[in-house]
């Protein structure tokens, strides 16, 4: 056994079980299993001891409860137990590595979340006076500010809950500008096959057609193919830059000079901004629209469905188009634009994506972020995030296919394929064998240009000694997939549930608890 240079020790493979395959109650050492909490309560137990206390004045009539409700019940000791062990059951970042490439899952610091938690922000209500919310809408201008700043674009509309959200807000303004030219007759948007799951989702669904424009085979837009396409019935192209085979878009410039004079209207999808961040302005490339994930780049927390926060840069084109509201500074006092007609900059905007102002808290964190780091720390963040994606790129490409290692370096994310490993082996069980390593699995079988494609964001914010224990246990699991190894077949093996009918689940989701044949027989 040896320590290598970051420090991290590997430990012997044999699990020291003594031969015991089950404990008497199924937990496994710490990892305590748990029952659901109707499993384990039932309607008689309650935690609190209210008193009867009198009911005024019922005035649901006959919708009055005739019945208990029945919700079970815990001691409150139970009830603590019953939702901490859930927890313990959730992967986090604050527990460990979670490479899922396109996501960006970096740190979230610790003095944004004091920021966000300043009662100031957390406590404000959307319906609040102007006046009683001036810091607040101080937050919101100087978070636009430097967005509009990093983008090297004109305005931005900070309300989108989320990139997809982001990108609808961003086609909605391009509708709108087209509808206003008399070009509301041009239906047609370009995607490349590389882009985001999404971009063809909001493009179908503001109403436009999808065309796929093909890959190069070194992974990037085919812009002759693209440049085929344009015409007077496209409206314009959904564009991920960098794209999510983890490359940068170099034709970017020459593409939207096409575009535009074709009478299109350039979308970038700009999720994967933590890659270029102060070294590249979406701006200077041309694009009309690129979202931000504040919940990407900007380190603020997501994952498990929430929260998210997709503010849209615009360009001067666009600008007159883009959603309300939006905070203006006037003299010394923040206001809070939300008639079209207010403002000389919006005079065609399509109206609201949401019904308030965005994620206060998300802006509060991100701007906490950008004012820490500041100008020369956000250049670092994209160096170090690409600088920490070649750096696995290169020290996995010797065991598994990367399929565009040749055409050079990465950017914020490193692609492998599944090819090489051994006859009825896929990428889905080298993430079962990394579970069992005490990793969240890598994004898979995405994007879909890549055969059983793997995808790993390390982010800049792992350590040299995370990503050499990530390392290590990718190279071994992908080394047992190579060589066929059965066991590889069935694992995870220490965790508390193996192999999961995914699809089922979601295809046919078990929303409703209903109490066991047996057990309501003995009931009655
Ligand atoms: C994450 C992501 C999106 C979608 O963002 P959400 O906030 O999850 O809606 C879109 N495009 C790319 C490239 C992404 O990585």
């Amino acid at each position: 056994m040896s320590i290598n240079q970051s420090g991290w020790r590997p430990t012997s493979p044999e699990a020291n079980t003594g031969g015991v395959s089950a404990s008497v109650t199924g937990n496994k050492a710490l990892m305590l299993e748990e029952a659901l909490i109707f499993e384990i309560g039932d309607a008689k137990t309650t935690g609190v001891d209210f008193g009867e206390g009198d009911v005024a004045h019922d005035m649901l009539g006959t919708l009055t409860r005739k019945a208990p409700i029945g919700l079970p019940g815990l001691s409150e000791p139970e009830t603590v137990r019953h939702y901490t062990r859930l927890s313990r059951q959730n992967y986090g970042i604050d527990l460990g590595f979670f490479p899922l490439g396109s996501c960006t899952m970096k740190h979230n610091p610790r003095l944004n979340e004091k920021m966000a938690r300043l009662p100031g922000f957390a406590d404000v209500h959307p319906l609040q006076p102007v006046d009683t919310v001036q810091g607040a809408l101080e937050v919101i201008h100087q978070l636009a500010h430097w967005l509009v700043t990093l983008t090297g674009m004109t305005s931005v509309a900070m309300s989108p809950k989320a990139g997809a959200h982001g990108e609808l807000c961003g086609v909605l303004a391009i509708r709108a500008a087209l509808e206003a030219k008399g070009e509301g007759h041009r239906k047609i948007i370009l995607v490349p096959e590389s882009a985001h799951g999404t971009n063809p989702a909001t493009a179908a669904f503001a109403g436009y057609s999808v065309e796929d424009i093909p890959a190069t085979a070194e992974g990037r837009v085919d812009t002759a193919a693209l440049k085929a396409r344009l015409g007077p019935d496209v409206a314009g192209v959904m564009i991920t830059n960098p794209n999510t085979c983890g490359l940068f878009e170099r034709d970017m410039r020459e593409i939207s000079d096409a575009v535009h004079a074709a009478g299109g209207y350039v979308y970038c999808d700009g999720a994967n901004f933590n890659a270029i961040v102060g070294r590249v302005r979406p701006g200077d490339l041309g694009i009309d629209a690129m979202h931000i994930n504040l919940h990407k780049t900007f380190s603020t927390p997501h994952g498990g469905g929430g929260p998210g926060s997709g503010p849209v840069v615009f360009s001067a084109a666009l600008t007159p188009y883009a959603p309300l509201p939006f905070v203006e500074k006037q003299g010394d006092t923040f206001v809070l634009v939300e008639e079209e007609t207010a403002g000389e900059h919006h005079a065609g905007s399509f109206g609201r994506m949401v019904a308030f102002h965005g994620q206060m808290g998300m802006f509060t964190r991100a701007l906490t972020y950008i004012l820490s780091h500041g100008a020369d720390g956000l250049r670092q963040v994209s160096e170090d995030a690409v600088l920490n994606a070649n750096y696995i790129l290169r020290s996995l490409d010797d065991t598994l296919d990367a399929p565009f290692g040749p055409s050079g370096p990465c950017m914020h994310e490193a692609l492998f394929s599944d090819s090489g490993l051994a006859a009825g082996f896929s990428t889905i069980d080298i993430a079962k064998g990394l579970i069992d390593e005490g990793f969240h699995p890598m994004t898979m079988y995405f994007p879909l240009v890549v055969h059983g494609a793997m995808l790993v964001e390390p982010t800049e914010t792992e350590s040299k000694a995370a990503l050499d224990q990530f390392i290590a246990a990718l190279r071994s699991v992908a080394e047992r997939a190579k060589a066929g190894d059965p066991s590889l077949k069935t694992a995870p093996h220490f965790a508390p549930r193996a192999r999961l009918d995914e699809t089922l689940a979601a295809r046919k989701p078990v929303l409703v608890w209903k109490e066991p044949a047996p057990l309501a027989e003995a009931a009655e």
